[in-house]
């Protein structure tokens, strides 16, 4: 991996680590007063909106194409998306697209079923699958598969801009506190549990569907690969953790296939469908479902 990504990636993993312990310092030392509603309200508030943006943003429209919106909803949703934390949008959507090309076989740059027989070597794997693999080299030849992407001006600025964007979800919670505590505190306080701290626990939950999604859950659908659905990931990672459907039907973006599995960021799409904001939306039928039931 070039120098240069290997610092983004060392800054990505380890700043979001280093608010961690701080706020449990702060946990620590002021007890329960070091977080009050401001910070908690910042904290659901920014990672539902940039949750959203990875899930159906970068996810769900841009790396798949599940369905279509107009200019200013496909930027905003790739400027929540870059806020994440989880690295530059081009990169994202090339290093899942060859996810779904290699599922659970050699060329996968995340699955932890490659990597051996043994307990050990599964172990091995989910670190691998979860946070390992973004310290490895990208597949040389990653770019051809994203060239409808790369062919975005508006794109490839907000790729670029990936830093600055991160930088800027951490100082708005801060400011929000500080506006309403009138403290220097308070920014401070709000750019650790709105900014960092969300960071970091959207990070995992979503490394958590390369790791956990690929290993424990259920499997109702013939995919081809290991991918399982699992409950917790489903509400904690705004309905991607039903993972075994999305392999099954991954241009679908409706994830939670049934009444009873809980998909958020499909309820979102339906919202702005409903407005008139989002349109041609793909998901399977009836036929295709049938068709790929274990
Ligand atoms: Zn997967
Ligand atoms: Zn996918």
């Amino acid at each position: 991996m070039p120098p240069a990504q290997q610092v983004t990636m060392f800054l990505s993993v380890v700043g979001p680590i280093a608010g961690l312990a701080t706020a449990m310092v702060l946990l620590w030392h002021r007890g329960p007063a070091s977080i009050g509603w401001p910070e908690i309200i910042a904290m659901v508030g920014l990672y539902t909106l940039c949750g959203f943006g990875v899930t159906i943003g970068f996810h769900r429209l841009f790396t798949h194409r599940s369905f279509e919106t107009n200019r200013f909803v496909r930027i905003w949703l790739a400027v929540c998306g870059s806020m994440a934390g989880q690295g530059a949008l081009i990169r994202w959507c090339a290093t899942h697209r060859r996810h779904h090309q290699q599922s659970d076989r050699h060329g996968d740059p995340h699955s932890p079923h490659v990597h051996g027989d043994t307990s050990f070597d599964l172990l091995r794997g989910m670190w691998h699958a979860h946070m390992g693999w973004l310290f490895h080299r990208d597949c040389p030849d990653s770019a051809r598969s994203i060239a409808d992407l790369m062919s975005d001006p508006a794109l490839m600025l907000i790729d670029r801009l990936y830093f600055p964007l991160v930088f800027f979800g951490i100082l708005l919670p801060g400011a929000f506190v500080a506006a309403i505590t009138h403290t220097w505190y308070g920014f401070f306080s709000g750019m650790i549990w709105g900014g960092v701290m969300r960071i970091c626990l959207l990070q995992h939950v979503t490394w958590s569907i390369n790791s956990v999604c690929h290993v424990w859950g259920r499997r109702p659908f013939k995919s081809g690969d290991e991918s399982a659905n699992n409950w917790l990931f489903g509400l904690l990672a705004l309905g991607e953790g039903w993972h075994n459907n999305h392999h099954a039907f991954p241009t679908s973006a409706r994830q939670g296939l049934r009444w009873y599995q809980f998909d958020s960021s499909w309820l979102v799409i339906r919202g702005l469908a409903f407005l008139g904001i989002v349109k041609n939306i793909r998901t399977p039928s009836p036929a295709a479902l049938e068709a790929k039931k274990i």
